[in-house]
Parts: C-alpha cells; sequence; structure tokens
C-alpha cells in the first residue's frame, strides 16, 4: 500500500488540481518546481536552520506520566504548543515562503479563518520583508480580534470579505480571486494540507519534520523509533499530516485522527466533514465535503475555530477510505473537559483544536505497553475566554 500522492496528484480518488484557466500556468508551475525546491541543498540548510533558531525546534516529545496513567498506557506528547505563535502552523509558512522566494515571488496573499494561519503568514513575510495579504471573513474578523491586531501589528494588509457566510470558505474564494488577478507576482501560502495539486504534499512536507523528530525522540526514550498509536486532530489536515507522515506506509502503527462533532454529529452543527462529507470539488480539489442535496457547502460548526472547515485534505481522505486511519468525532463538551483534564494533570492549556485529540483518549482501548504519541497541536492562549465561560459554570 501507498497513500502518498501520485504523479497526477491524487491519493485514490481524492485530490487533482481543479483550478480556473488563468492560474493553470501558475499551478504547474508550482508542480514542476516544488519537489526539486524541497529537496535542494539550499532550501534545506535555510528551513532547518529557521525551524532550529526561529521556531524553536525540535519541539520537546514530553512524556506525560499522570495522563498515561490514567488511560493505562504510555502517553508521549508532540509540543507543538511550544513553538513561535503558538502552533504547528510555522512549520509550513517558514516553508512556503522560502519557496516563494526561490519561485522569484515578491508579494504573499493567505487565508484565514481563525486567524492563526494568517497570523504566521504575517509572521514569515515581515522576518522576509515580503507584502502580506491576508483574506479574512468580516464574522471572523469581528470574533477573532486578537489575531487580527496581530497580523496588522506584523505589517499585514487584513481584507475582511464580505461575500457568502463571511467566514473561511469565502475568504478562500477571495484569495483565489485575488490570485487570479495578480498570477505573475504573487505566491498563494495556503494553511492546511488542502488545495489543488502540489499543496496538500507540499504542505505535508513541510509539516513532516514533526514525525521526523517522533521518530529519534521516540529511539532515545524507548529505545524503539515506532509507536503503537498516533494521534492528531484534524481540521483540514496539517499537524495530523506531519504527525504521521515517516508512518504512513509501517503498519504497526495504528493512526487515530479526531474530528470536531460540534454539538454531536447529528445535530446539524458539526464539522465532522470525514463522518458526514459527501465527494465534491473545494478550494481546487477533489475531497470529503460537507454539502447539502444541492451541492452547497453546508456551515461547519466545532467550539474551536481551526477546525470548522467544510472539507478535508484528501491525502485523509483516503486514509480514512482505505480505513489506514480511524477517524473518531470528538464533540465540544468532550473537547472542553479533555482541555481541562490535561491542565490540571500535566499543566499544560492545549488550543482547543488540540484539546480535540485528547477527547479521543476516553474512546481507545489501550493496552499497559501500548506508546501512544499524541500531538499537541497549539497552545489555549487564544482560547482562554472560552475556557474561563467553563470553569465559572464549573464553580
Ligand atoms: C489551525 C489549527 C489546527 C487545524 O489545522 P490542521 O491543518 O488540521 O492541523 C489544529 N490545531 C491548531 C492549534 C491550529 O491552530
Amino acid at each position: 500500500m501507498n497513500y502518498q500522492v501520485d504523479e497526477k496528484g491524487y491519493y485514490g480518488r481524492f485530490g487533482g488540481a481543479y483550478v480556473p484557466e488563468i492560474l493553470h500556468k501558475c499551478v504547474e508551475d508550482l508542480q514542476r518546481n516544488y519537489l526539486e525546491t524541497l529537496e535542494s541543498d539550499a532550501f534545506r540548510q535555510e528551513y532547518h536552520h529557521l525551524l532550529r533558531t526561529y521556531a524553536g525546534r525540535p519541539s520537546p516529545l514530553y512524556r506525560a506520566g499522570r495522563l498515561g496513567a490514567k488511560y493505562g498506557c504510555r502517553i508521549y506528547l508532540k509540543r507543538e504548543d511550544l513553538n513561535h505563535t503558538g502552533a504547528h502552523k510555522i512549520n509550513n509558512t517558514i516553508g512556503q515562503i522560502l519557496v516563494a522566494r526561490s519561485m522569484g515571488k515578491t508579494r504573499i496573499i493567505a487565508e484565514t479563518g481563525a486567524g492563526q494561519h494568517g497570523v504566521a503568514t504575517a509572521t514569515v513575510c515581515a522576518l522576509m520583508n515580503m507584502p502580506c495579504v491576508v483574506y479574512m471573513g468580516q464574522t471572523d474578523v469581528e470574533r477573532q480580534q486578537p489575531n487580527v491586531r496581530k497580523m496588522r501589528m506584523l505589517g499585514a494588509d487584513v481584507v475582511p470579505v464580505r461575500s457568502g457566510n463571511m467566514t473561511l470558505k469565502d475568504a478562500t474564494n477571495e484569495a483565489i480571486r485575488d490570485w487570479c488577478c495578480h498570477p505573475s507576482d504573487t505566491f498563494y501560502i495556503i494553511g492546511s494540507t488542502v488545495g489543488p495539486h502540489p499543496y496538500p504534499d507540499m504542505v505535508a512536507r513541510l509539516q513532516s519534520v514533526i514525525s521526523e523528530e517522533i521518530r529519534w525522540q521516540l529511539e532515545e526514550a524507548e529505545g524503539r523509533d515506532f509507536p503503537d498509536y498516533l494521534m492528531a486532530c484534524v481540521g483540514g489536515g496539517s499537524n495530523a499530516a506531519g504527525t504521521v507522515y515517516h508512518y504512513l506506509d509501517d503498519e504497526r502503527v495504528k493512526i487515530v485522527l479526531a474530528e470536531a462533532g460540534g454539538e454531536g454529529i447529528l445535530s446539524g452543527r458539526s464539522a465532522a466533514t470525514i463522518q458526514l462529507g459527501k465527494e465534491g470539488i473545494l478550494h481546487g480539489a477533489r475531497t470529503l465535503v460537507m454539502q447539502d442535496e444541492d451541492g452547497q457547502i453546508e456551515e461547519p460548526y466545532s467550539i474551536s475555530a481551526g477546525l470548522d472547515y467544510p472539507g478535508i485534505g484528501p491525502l485523509h481522505a483516503n486514509l480514512a477510505e482505505t480505513k489506514r486511519a480511524t477517524v473518531l468525532a470528538v464533540n465540544d463538551r468532550e473537547a472542553l473537559s479533555a482541555a481541562f483534564e490535561l491542565t490540571r494533570l500535566e499543566g499544560i492549556i492545549p488550543a482547543l483544536e488540540s484539546a480535540h485529540v485528547l477527547g479521543a483518549l476516553p474512546k481507545l482501548d489501550f493496552r499497559p505497553g501500548d506508546v501512544v504519541v499524541l500531538t499537541v497541536s497549539g497552545r489555549g492562549d487564544k482560547d482562554m475566554e472560552t475556557y474561563l465561560k467553563e470553569l465559572i459554570i464549573e464553580n
């Protein structure tokens, strides 16, 4: 079995590049260049240098003793929450801006929902002295003010989008429209393993530094370089792709993905795309999409802004379809209680997104010797208001 992308940009039935005529050349240029760029010595040196000296890698692999005791196994947390800007997203934006520069691009655009990818993009644009335009739905601009302020302080032009539901999907459409108008000088930095080929593969490779580190860190800690379980949350799928990348073909390793169940997958308020989605085209790729009978995109809902995306990376759609990965829906309540559990047992306040994969722990049956690696994709600072409300209810 091979779960990697094929030469045509597909993972089984999923993937491809469904883009407007005017972008064909842009996307083809990237398809032709990205592998050679990512594998070149010059790129690798600068990328790894920045990951180390700027982003703070390697991120620790921490043995969570009390959490493990609770679930009857050996749990290690991969601490992406300790990266600069507070999540795994910086791994990707550092990589893509280096690709952009090597292709001679001089202007960066991005879409953002919760604002986390917008901040990570604005950060590397400041670092590389490149102009940056971030498209963000008006609704999201209003509810994610701290991130909007950070982006503006970093020098990015944040453009509120007032079409549709004024959320991520609409911001994405606007970013694609911008790209169509400026195909020669502009590079579109996509924030997850989504979009037309080669984005899902490029982003997965840039995040694969996570599983590369897990391999030697586990060897050091356990004397074997593979776990029994790998666990990650999925919005578009980038932290999960990075977590599993080097283990995809290693059938000794079980893969568990947690998607956002919202108020319950049958409640009509959910973002459980893998379980509820039907095949369709979104954001330039064939994948599972939350849509109604007429193919209209359904607005996803989750307590976590980073997980309410109506699609899923084509890599992950294929992992679910081939049953290589087990996909569990974790609802708002379960995630909140898992966030408090981690905080009280280990002194680590996780991002609400990461809380969803922690909420999958009680749904699994571990054996005492099992080695479990769970990726904490980000830190909870941005979610303190939601957590505080929960504390008030608790008391
Ligand atoms: C954006 C985000 C996610 C979801 O994105 P993926 O591409 O699925 O990883 C998860 N966790 C955090 C902390 C995020 O900021």
